[in-house]
C-alpha cells in the first residue's frame, strides 16, 4: 500500500531522514521504533504531507504522492493521528470528530458509529469539551478523528505517550481491532516492546536511517533491540 524509496527530509540544514526505504503492505501493522530524535515523527509527517520531502519517493497504492498537498493525501486515504493528540480543547468531542470528516462529501454517520463502537467513552462524552477528557480519552479522540476521514492507511504517532499501562493496553487493543477490521497501520512508538508485540513487521530508525527491519517478534527477540530499546 505504501512504499518509501530513499526518502530524505530536512529542517533547513538539519537532515532528519536519510535515504529511508520501507514498505507497508495492505492489512499490516508496521511499527517504527527508535529513540528520541531518530526521525519517527518526521517520517510520518513527510508521508502525510505536513512536512515536504527533500528527495526520494513516496508511493501510495502504486502512485507517487510526494508532491501532493496534505489534504489531497487525506482524500486519497491517508490519515494521521499526530503526536501530542492536538485535539481542539474548547470544541466538543463530537465536533472534534466531525472535523476529521470535513473533506468527505457523503454522510459519515456509519463512520461515527464505528468510532463510538471502538471507543464507547467518546459516545458517552460526545457533548463534553475535549479539554475535559483524560489523556487516554484525548488519545482515543485523536485516533477517532483520524478514522473519521475513512482512511485506508492510518498513521499513528506515539499513541501510548504519557499514558498509564492499562490505557496503553486499551489503545493498542483498539489498533489490533482496527487491523482485524481491515485497516492498515503505520505505528510510531518509543514504547518499542508494546509496539513490536502487536506489529506484523517493524523498522528501527536511528538518526534518520533504517538500521534494522524484520518481523515484530523477531525484532523483539533481537539482542541489539533488547539492549538499545527495551533496556534488557
Ligand atoms: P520524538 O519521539 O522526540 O518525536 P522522533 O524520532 O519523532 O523523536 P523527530 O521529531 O522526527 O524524531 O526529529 C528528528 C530530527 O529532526 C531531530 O534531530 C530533531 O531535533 C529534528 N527536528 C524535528 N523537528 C524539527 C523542527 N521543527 N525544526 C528543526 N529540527 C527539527
Amino acid at each position: 500500500m505504501l512504499a518509501l524509496d530513499r526518502l530524505c527530509s530536512a529542517y533547513g540544514r538539519i537532515v532528519a531522514l536519510h535515504d529511508v526505504s520501507l514498505a507497508v503492505k495492505t492489512g499490516e501493522i508496521v511499527a517504527l521504533v527508535g529513540s528520541n530524535g531518530a526521525g519517527k515523527t518526521t517520517l510520518l509527517r513527510t508521508v502525510s504531507g505536513v512536512q515536504p520531502a527533500a528527495s526520494g519517493r513516496i508511493l501510495f497504492e502504486g502512485a507517487p504522492i510526494e508532491r501532493l498537498e496534505a489534504h489531497v493525501r487525506v482524500a486519497r486515504g491517508i490519515a494521521q493521528s499526530p503526536e501530542g493528540r492536538q485535539v481542539f480543547g474548547p470544541l466538543s468531542v463530537a465536533d472534534n470528530l466531525a472535523l476529521g470528516a470535513y473533506r468527505r462529501r457523503s454522510p459519515h454517520g456509519d463512520t461515527l458509529a464505528r468510532v463510538f463502537d471502538l471507543f464507547p467513552v467518546l459516545k458517552e462524552k460526545r457533548h463534553i469539551p475535549a479539554m475535559s477528557l483524560s489523556g487516554g480519552q484525548q488519545q482515543m479522540l485523536a485516533i477517532g478523528r483520524a478514522l473519521m476521514a475513512a482512511p485506508k492507511l492510518l498513521l499513528l504517532d506515539e499513541p501510548s505517550l504519557g499514558l498509564a499501562p492499562l490505557l496503553v493496553d486499551q489503545i493498542l487493543a483498539a489498533v489490533v481491532r482496527l487491523k482485524a477490521e481491515g485497516m492498515t497501520v503505520l505505528l510510531v512508538e518509543q514504547n518499542a516492546s508494546a509496539a513490536l508485540a502487536i506489529a506484523d513487521r517493524g523498522y528501527v530508525l536511528e538518526t534518520g536511517r533504517v538500521v534494522l527491519e524484520g518481523a515484530g517478534a523477531a525484532l523483539l527477540a533481537d539482542p541489539k533491540v533488547r539492549e538499545a530499546y527495551l533496556g534488557l
